[in-house]
């Protein structure tokens, strides 16, 4: 499913000091039922997760530094669905447990941290998919540095290899499931099993290496999914999806999109200033001719870019309509946030429908998982080849390589 960056912005809504959401669903004489506690461990930072039957009030901080939080819900009758426990073991090196304790003067959700820890506290409004959740994110002690260093890592082995870099992003993850189909199987865990099989089969390639966005079950903002590769330093990006139709168990096939700039003429200034190391695009130029040279250097990248990513995303697609076993719904443009970077080419491949029930199938089977990782990893290779791009393989000169 594509991603929807602006519906989960819209459901975040932060209010100092607690939260007071107005809110029509009033709790019936039984009140409110937690109906789920969970936690979703990233290499940065883990998310707690709260979920109502009824939009809740909570005192709580919105942000800080502790061993703990606490966030109370005065004067709110709650009940625990059968399926919560009373105390959830975290023990990931950044929250230990969660504790509810309900009394008649209402309840108190209590967080302990493993260390001083920095932690924000959020609502998400119910919206049709998901109902009301109060959520804390913990910051993990020295996570953001770690991170840093474990980027820094790739960037200098494929400097040091003379490598071409793919970044891999399997779509969703943690709260965001994605698109769901029949027997429960979710976009976020498929995506994730066909970015593993592409990067398994990529790093076998000669003059190619690969890593993964996200290698595990947890949520990554859209900007923050080409952050990561770009600090990667990668040479191409490809974000994995499956598709769902709206007609129940209909849709069939497999496309790829690359990022279309109508309609999203508003974004180019937000995507001007997301350029963070603009600077280094004007190294050594007169300042007065500087902001006029970086728009054009800018705009010649973004081009390139794209240029490069729609040949990318016929090679994709050429490759996987090889199998056989899904239609090609062909090459496709729509404005998606996580194509934006102009560093490298970036495609979104929506793999198969999820909602179709034979394709759902396909998707949750570990043999085609592992075969569509081939044929897309063959499809990389071949872009290379197409696009001009030398690999270097280990009996080449490296003198004669164009590895930069
Ligand atoms: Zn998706």
């Amino acid at each position: 499913m594509h991603p929807r960056a602006i519906a989960f912005a819209v459901g975040l809504a932060v209010l100092a000091g607690s939260f007071s959401a107005a809110s029509a669903d009033t709790p019936g004489a039984q009140g409110v039922v937690l109906t789920g506690m969970r936690s979703w461990s990233a290499p940065a930072d883990t998310r707690v997760v709260f979920e109502f039957s009824h939009t809740v009030t909570a005192v709580a901080p919105d942000s800080g530094r502790s061993r703990q939080v606490v966030l109370s819900l005065p004067g709110e009758l709650v009940s625990r669905a059968p399926s919560v426990p009373g105390i959830l073991g975290v023990r990931d090196g950044v929250v230990d447990s969660v504790e509810v304790a309900t009394t008649v003067e209402g309840a108190q959700l209590r967080l302990f941290f493993h260390d001083n820890s920095r932690f924000h506290v959020l609502s998400l409004a119910a919206d049709e998919n998901q109902p009301f959740r109060l959520v804390v994110d913990v910051t993990r002690p020295g996570g953001d540095v770690a991170e840093d260093r474990r980027l820094a890592g790739i960037a200098a082995t494929k400097r040091k290899e003379r490598v071409r870099l793919v970044a891999v992003d399997p779509g969703h993850g943690g709260e965001d499931n994605g698109a769901r189909g029949p027997g429960r199987v979710l976009e976020k865990n498929v995506t994730l099993a066909v970015g593993r099989a592409v990067v398994d089969e990529l790093n076998q390639m000669p003059g190619i290496r690969a890593a993964l966005t996200r290698d595990g079950d947890y949520f990554i903002p859209l900007r923050e999914r080409y952050h990561i590769a770009e600090r990667m330093k990668a040479d191409l990006f490809i974000s994995i999806h499956a598709n769902s139709s709206r007609r129940r168990g209909r849709g069939s096939g497999t496309e790829v999109y690359f990022l279309s700039l109508r309609g999203a003429a508003d974004q180019a200034d937000a995507d001007f200033a997301d350029l963070e190391n603009a600077a280094d695009l004007v190294g050594g130029v007169p300042s007065q001719a500087e902001d006029d040279l970086v728009n054009i250097l800018y705009d010649v990248k973004r081009s390139s870019a794209l240029q490069q990513s729609q040949l990318l995303a016929e090679t994709l697609l050429d490759h996987v309509a090889a199998d056989r076993r899904l239609e090609s719904r062909g090459v496709k443009q729509a404005g998606f946030v996580v194509l934006k970077s102009v560093e490298f080419p970036s495609v979104l491949v929506e793999t198969a429908f999820i909602n179709n029930p034979a394709e759902a199938r396909l998707l949750k089977n570990p043999e085609f998982q592992k075969q569509m990782g081939k044929q897309l990893a063959i499809g990389v290779r071949t872009y290379f080849q197409r696009a001009g791009i030398g690999l270097m393989t280990p009996e080449a000169d490296p003198q004669e390589g164009s590895v930069h």
